[in-house]
């Protein structure tokens, strides 16, 4: 189910006094879409997060919500909402006044807006907590009422800056669930700026990897990953080797080529040989980053089990091999 509406962003730039922090980026995403924005910092994810909202005025180009074309509209009215990370609830106010703040500052009266902010505790689950302050909740539970706030003017468009940065890893893992699970049920937008692959890969449908103020590549997360379109979302991504083959760049992913000891016994067509430089053990597999003999990181991921059947360790030479079915050329223009 999508309520809401696309959103589009046609040739949008913006400029801090000479800086180009987002380079004409052009991209639709249609409703109810889990999209992700990620990429290193500086990049110009929030930047780009900020104009959406209205809180960061464009200079060029145009956002359009649905039909609209909404450049210098405030954020009441877009339809957007901005998350915020839970520590900017107001200390002083009980979680309920929280989540009604926005509603009372648009005027809304105290029955309707204590209403709604319990439709959206309960939403969240965070009925139990309506009378406590920020400071009597878990780390988690803070989030969940940043959620509840930033949902109650019933946004089409929800936009989340880092949402998770500051959560521990544990709680993290169970929020991304959570906010995937809120995004399906609302069947709004969500616009989720992250710098983590991981987060991005678990919770998008729309990535949109960013560098420089561009946009690298957008699709799926398969699709980014599996076949990266320029070397650097191979290399931000991680998990690729990336190989110089007859004149060519070309990846191959790293669960994709084996391992041995020696490149003269490796079965595949292609290989590179080197010197291990470190041994990651990962549970399920085993990460061996090897220092190529053409001095290019050579990198391998095997499953815990073939990797112990012939372990190698640092310092010790080995190979990694692939087939021509693996490789996966980069566009020219990268
Ligand atoms: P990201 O969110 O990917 O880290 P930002 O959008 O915050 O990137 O920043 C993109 C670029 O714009 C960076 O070079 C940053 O230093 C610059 N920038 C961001 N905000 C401002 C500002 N208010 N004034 C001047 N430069 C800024």
């Amino acid at each position: 189910m999508s309520r809401g509406a696309d959103l589009e962003l046609a040739s949008v730039t913006k400029s801090y006094s000479g800086t180009v922090a987002v380079d004409r980026i052009s991209i639709r995403i249609p409703a109810g879409t889990y999209c992700c924005l990620l990429g290193p910092s500086g990049c110009g994810k929030s930047s780009t997060l900020r104009m959406i909202a209205g809180h960061e005025e464009i200079s060029d180009g145009d956002i359009v919500i649905g039909n609209r074309v909404v450049n210098g509209e405030p954020p009441v009215k877009r339809g957007t909402a901005m998350m915020f990370q839970s520590y900017a609830l107001f200390p002083h106010l009980s979680v309920r006044d929280n989540v009604a703040f926005s509603l009372k500052m648009r005027g809304a009266s105290k029955a309707d807006r204590h209403k709604r902010a319990d439709e959206m505790l309960e939403l969240v689950a965070m009925t139990p907590y309506a009378d406590r302050l920020p400071a009597q909740l878990s780390g988690g539970q803070q989030q969940r009422v940043a959620l509840a706030r930033s949902l109650v003017t019933d946004p089409v468009i929800l936009l989340l800056d880092e949402p998770l940065s500051a959560l521990d890893p544990f709680l993290r893992i169970r929020m991304r669930a959570e906010l995937k699970r809120f995004q399906r049920e609302l069947g709004i937008t969500f616009i989720h700026v992250t710098h983590g692959q991981e987060e991005a890969m678990a919770l998008a449908d729309l990535a949109v990897v960013m560098n420089h103020g561009k946009i690298e590549q957008a699709g799926t997360p398969q699709e980014i990953f599996d076949r990266p379109a320029t070397e650097f979302v191979a290399k931000f991504m991680g998990g690729h080797n990336v190989i110089d083959l007859g004149g060519k760049r070309v990846t191959v992913r790293a669960d994709k080529v084996a391992l041995g000891a020696d490149e003269t016994a490796m079965p595949t067509v292609h290989t590179r040989g080197g010197t291990v430089t470190s041994v990651e053990y990962q549970g399920y597999t085993v990460v061996v980053t090897l220092a190529g003999d053409d001095q290019q990181e050579l990198l391998a991921i095997v499953p815990e089990r073939t990797f112990f059947a012939s372990p190698v360790e640092p310092g010790a030479r080995a190979a990694i091999g692939w087939d021509s079915r693996d490789i996966h050329e980069l566009a020219a223009s990268a």
